[in-house]
C-alpha cells in the first residue's frame, strides 16, 4: 500500500530476538543486557498472523532479523512458513554470520531469497575489539558456506568503525575475491551508535579509489533497499553505500519495522507505531489487526531527521532490538 507521503510501502524487517551472540560496540553494551522475556517475544505463530495481514496490504519482501536472528530457534523453520504465505515474495536475513555455516543448508531448503552478513572488518584483532568476541573465523567460514548455494545472493553489510584506511581497503576486497557485494553503511546516531563519528560514504569511495582505481556508478539496484553501487574493473561484486546520514534516502523508503516483542515502527528514528502484540494477546480480529497496520503504514513520517534536533518522540531502543 502507499503511505500518506505517496511512497509503496511492500517491505517488514522483523527482528526475531534482542539476543546476540555478539556485543558490537555501536550496537549494544559490553555487559548488562536487560533481555526481554520469552513471553513477550513474538511466538512464530504470532508473527505469521501478523505477516498476513502485513501481505493483505501489500507487504511482498520480508527481511529476518535481530539482535542474531540465528540465535533463535528453528529459523529456517518460520522462514519456510513465511514463504508459503500467499504474497510474500522474498524472505531474506541479515545475519553476523557467527552460526551460518551449520544453518545454511536448512535455510535454503526452506527457500532463503538471499543473506546479508555483517562485517566491519577481515581483521581478527579489530574483529574482536569492534564484537568484543574471538569470532571471526565462524563468521568466514559461514560466508565459505554461503558461497556453496550460488542461487542465494551473498552480501557483505560493513559498518566503519575505530579502523584505519586500510581496514575499509581489505573489506572492499571481498568483492574483488568473490562475487558479494560489500556494502558500507554509515553509522546511525541510534543507542550506542551515537557515540561514534560516522565514515561518510565519500571519504570512503575516496580512500577505495585511491588503491583499485575509479569507481563507475551502476544503473542496477541489488535487493530490497535505498544501497547504491558501484563497479571497480576487476572486481566480481560491486561496491555499496547505505549512506543515511549524507544521502539522505527518506523519500524511497519502502518499510515498516517488527520489533521482537512485536511494535510496529513506522520509522527507524521514532517510535512511531503500535503495539501488536497488545492487540493480539487481547483477542483482536485480523481485520483489527489489518487496520492498525494501516494506519501505521499511512502515518508514518516523511523523514528521519537524525543531523538536526532531537524529538520527545526519538527511540529510546538500541539497534539490537529494532534489526537495523
Ligand atoms: N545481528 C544481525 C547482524 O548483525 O546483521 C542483525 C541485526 S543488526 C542490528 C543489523 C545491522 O544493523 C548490522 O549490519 C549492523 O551493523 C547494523 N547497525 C547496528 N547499529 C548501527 C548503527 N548505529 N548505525 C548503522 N548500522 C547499524
Ligand atoms: Fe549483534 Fe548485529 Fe548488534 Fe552486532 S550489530 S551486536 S551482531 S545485533
Amino acid at each position: 500500500m502507499k503511505d500518506s507521503h505517496g511512497r509503496t510501502i511492500d517491505y517488514v524487517r522483523i527482528s526475531l530476538t534482542d539476543r546476540c551472540n555478539l556485543r558490537c560496540i555501536y550496537c549494544m553494551p559490553e555487559s548488562g543486557v536487560s533481555q526481554i522475556s520469552h513471553q513477550q517475544i513474538l511466538t512464530y505463530d504470532e508473527i505469521l498472523r501478523i505477516c498476513r495481514c502485513l501481505a493483505s496490504l501489500g507487504i511482498k519482501k520480508v527481511k529476518l532479523t535481530g539482535g542474531e536472528p540465528l540465535v533463535r530457534r528453528d529459523c529456517a523453520v518460520l522462514l519456510g512458513q513465511l514463504k508459503r504465505i500467499p504474497g510474500i515474495e522474498k524472505v531474506t536475513l541479515t545475519t553476523n554470520g557467527v552460526l551460518l555455516k551449520e544453518n545454511m543448508a536448512a535455510l535454503a531448503q526452506a527457500g532463503l531469497d538471499a543473506v546479508n552478513i555483517s562485517l566491519d572488518t577481515v581483521d581478527a584483532e579489530l574483529f574482536e575489539k569492534i564484537t568484543r568476541r574471538d569470532s571471526l573465523d565462524k563468521v568466514l567460514e559461514g560466508l565459505g558456506e554461503a558461497l556453496r548455494f550460488p542461487q542465494i545472493p551473498v552480501k557483505i553489510n560493513s559498518v566503519p568503525v575505530l579502523g584505519d584506511k586500510e581496514n575499509l581497503v581489505r573489506t572492499a576486497r571481498i568483492a574483488q575475491q568473490y562475487p558479494v557485494h560489500v556494502r558500507f553503511i554509515e553509522m546511525m546516531p541510534i543507542g550506542y551508535g551515537k557515540q561514534f563519528d560516522f565514515w561518510g560514504e565519500d571519504d570512503v569511495r575516496r580512500i577505495l579509489e585511491e588503491t583499485y582505481g575509479p569507481m563507475t556508478p551502476c544503473r542496477e539496484s541489488y535487493g530490497n533497499g535505498p544501497c547504491h553501487y558501484f563497479s571497480i574493473k576487476g572486481f566480481q561484486g560491486k561496491i555499496g553505500f547505505i549512506s543515511a546520514m549524507t544521502h539522505k534516502f527518506c523519500y524511497q523508503c519502502n518499510r515498516v519495522r517488527l520489533t521482537a516483542e512485536g511494535y510496529l515502527k513506522a520509522c527507524l528514528q521514532f517510535q512511531t507505531g503500535a503495539d501488536l502484540r497488545e492487540r493480539l494477546r487481547g483477542g483482536c480480529s485480523d481485520e483489527e489487526l489489518t487496520q492498525v497496520i494501516e494506519k501505521v503504514i499511512w502515518d508514518k513520517p516523511v523523514s528521519h531527521n537524525f543531523n538536526e534536533m532531537k524529538t520527545t518522540l526519538d527511540e529510546q531502543r538500541m539497534m539490537s532490538q529494532i534489526g537495523g
